[in-house]
């Protein structure tokens, strides 16, 4: 006894000095000092010491911390806590890190000698303690079992088990409560001499268990015979409750219905941490659960989804592809999942899509599939999930929009011929006969509509060209030159207004990969709406420059402007603003030409105006990179 080492864990120095020189040393103890927790730590893994005697609350770490990493990563020490009252829960981490007695002040002297000596000497155990009966070791296997194990019926079933093992009763059975029947029904049980819990209904307001669940607190009956239903009587039981998120759900019970054997309060502390775990497991399952019913869910409206659908995670990843993609895209589900787009697919439009990355923009854009299908898709970036990506089927939208441009390009087509007739017819009244003043007069007006039905035609056959996708041949264009024609088209237009028309373009401009005529059309439009809509003696300019891997050409002017409400709507077919309609002649279509001809080369147009100040459309195009060519989109000119 006498070699045996405690390491005492104290900051209270006074504290130390009683007990090492007053008391241990003298009783032929090697006493070794730790003057906070960080101390106590190193020095029980230094030293090994037989005992360690802490003090409750200590300046640094708590002795329970203190304990815990002790345990966690050197031998097995017992200790015994001294200092001021702990609160159940702490009573129970105490007895899981190794405490085997604990001392409030003012503790007797004689008391706490007493109790080192028995811990050293191994003289007394105390019989169900839980530090020494294996009891800890059993949790240690329950705590694993529930994180190892999702299904509940292991879990339950081994809980009540060691419930029954660890307080040496002759049955244990774990109940959960139905909430609509009232009725505490058995999850769990074990009995050592008949199967009598295994299928117990009891009434919450008719029974003892009952009571626990009402209480939220543990019961320990040890004498004389209890009902605990009709039928079945004991002679001692214990209950503890169950809780999960502040609501009692069950209960855990133990009991003899032969032994004399009573239930102590170390058998009610097992049965708490026991408890503990049941509900933790039950939570786990309940989560699982829910998860499994909406994963399931989630699965079923996927794949039952008209809409193809694919996710990929943030490294590119396919994680989720349903029925619909797998059939458009030609795919089967096993062969893509875990394999990244490029590996996977094959499809151009699809991996145009995954290639204009945007951070977290969503972008849109049309995938033509092998079967001759088109499919709208959108792809959508989630935060810590990757990207999604639905396409619809608008195969029967192409064709009607294909029908409908084929119809408007016949009809134009067609009404083309007897206008140049009636034009032609026109221009021969004069000859045939002198006309009068009047009659000259009305021939000049049949003159003009005609010729605005026949501009109108053409822009209808324009846009039906390109929206067909015609004029598809396309090479490396010098801007420049091409909008040095524009310059010198509609110079005299301008000239006869007075206009002021400034042309600025640098001579090394970079070129551009595109059609010429169709890029012609599109600028001169806009510098003819440009002159149209700016009155006599206003200004125009046409300045043109390189930024980054773009060219940007800005047409302004100092017209009558457009009034905000209608700027969203001017590049639509057939719009024009409400004070130009009576002034200014035109048909409306200029504008969605211009779009259609842009974006068919990749490039971008916006407006900037104000009413009665001026207008800016500015396009932007990018710069020819050789060898690389435009998306070659069977939908560009
Ligand atoms: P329109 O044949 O009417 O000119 P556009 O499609 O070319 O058709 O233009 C659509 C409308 O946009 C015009 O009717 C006009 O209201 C407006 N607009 C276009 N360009 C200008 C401009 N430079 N200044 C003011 N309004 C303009």
């Amino acid at each position: 006894m006498a070699s045996e080492r405690l390491l005492l864990v104290t900051d209270r120095k006074d504290l130390r000095e009683m007990l090492a020189s007053s008391l241990l040393e003298p009783a032929g103890y090697e006493v070794l000092i730790a003057e906070n927790g960080a101390q106590g730590l190193a020095k029980a893994l230094a030293d090994s010491p037989h005992l360690i005697i802490a003090d409750h609350t200590l300046a640094d770490i708590s002795a329970l911390e203190m304990l815990l990493g002790i345990q966690e990563t050197g031998p097995h020490i017992p200790a015994m806590l001294i200092g001021d009252g702990t609160t159940s829960t702490e009573a129970l981490d105490a007895i899981r890190v190794g405490v085997v007695d604990y001392f409030e002040p003012p503790f007797d002297t004689g008391e706490l000698l007493t109790s080192i000596h028995r811990q050293l000497d191994h003289e007394t155990r105390r019989p169900h303690s839980i530090a020494s009966s294996g009891a800890l070791t059993a949790l240690h296997d329950i705590g694993q079992a529930i994180t190892s194990s999702l299904d509940l019926e292991i879990v339950l079933g081994k809980v009540v088990e060691e419930a029954v093992r660890l307080s040496n009763a002759e049955e244990g059975v774990l109940m959960l409560l139905d909430p609509e029947t009232e009725e505490l029904f058995t999850r769990a049980s074990k009995s050592a001499v008949e199967d009598s819990v295994r299928n117990l209904r009891l009434p919450v307001n008719d029974s003892l268990a009952g009571q626990v669940v009402g209480t939220g607190l543990p019961m320990l009956v040890s004498e004389g015979e209890h009902k605990i239903k009709t039928e079945y009587l004991v002679k001692s039981l214990l209950y503890v409750p169950l809780h999960l998120m502040g609501q009692v759900i069950g209960v855990l019970g133990v009991s003899n219905r032969i032994s004399e054997r009573v239930f102590t309060q170390e058998d009610a502390e097992v049965l708490n941490v026991l408890a503990n775990y049941s509900a933790i497991a039950i939570s786990n399952a309940r989560a699982f659960e829910e998860m499994h019913v909406e994963r399931a869910r989630f699965r079923t409206m996927l794949e039952q989804s008209s809409d193809a659908m694919l996710v990929v995670d943030e490294l590119g990843y396919i994680v989720l592809i349903n029925q619909g993609a797998c059939e458009a895209l030609n795919l089967d589900p096993l062969d893509v999942l875990g394999r990244t787009i490029d590996e996977a697919i094959t499809n151009h439009d699809v991996h145009g899509i995954f290639e204009r990355i945007d951070q977290d923009a969503i972008i849109r854009g049309e995938v033509e599939v092998s079967d001759g299908r088109t499919f709208n898709a959108q792809l959508t970036p989630i935060e810590g999930m990757g990207r999604v990506v639905v396409m619809q089927d608008v195969t029967h939208l192409k064709e009607l929009d294909r029908m409908k441009t084929q119809f408007v390009t016949t009809v134009s087509h067609d009404l083309r011929s007897p206008l140049t007739a009636i034009l032609g017819y026109i221009e021969f009244i004069g000859r045939v006969g002198e006309l009068n003043t009047q009659q000259e007069d009305f021939v000049e007006r049949v003159k003009t509509s005609v010729r605005a039905m026949t501009n109108l035609i053409n822009d209808l056959l324009d846009l039906g060209r390109i929206e067909a996708g015609m004029d598809r041949e396309k090479e490396p264009v010098n801007l420049g030159d091409v909008l040095a024609q524009v310059q010198d088209t509609l110079q005299a237009s301008s000239d006869t207004k007075g206009q002021q028309f400034e042309f600025i373009c640098p001579d090394n401009l970079p070129m551009v990969f595109g059609n010429p005529l169709r890029l012609r059309q599109a600028l001169s439009n806009l510098v003819d709406n440009a002159i149209k809509y700016t009155p006599e003696g206003g200004r125009v300019d046409l300045i043109t420059e390189a930024h980054g891997d773009h060219i940007h050409v800005r047409i302004s002017d100092t017209g009558v402007g457009i009034s905000r409400a209608d700027q969203p709507y001017i590049f639509d077919q057939f719009y024009r603003a409400e004070d130009v309609q009576q002034t200014h002649v035109g048909t409306g279509l200029g504008l969605s030409i211009v779009k259609s001809i842009i974006e068919s080369h990749e490039g971008r147009i916006w407006v900037e105006s104000q009413p009665d100040e001026g207008t800016t459309f500015t396009v932007m195009l990018p710069i020819y990179v050789p060898g690389k060519g435009l998306t070659d989109s069977p939908h560009a000119p």
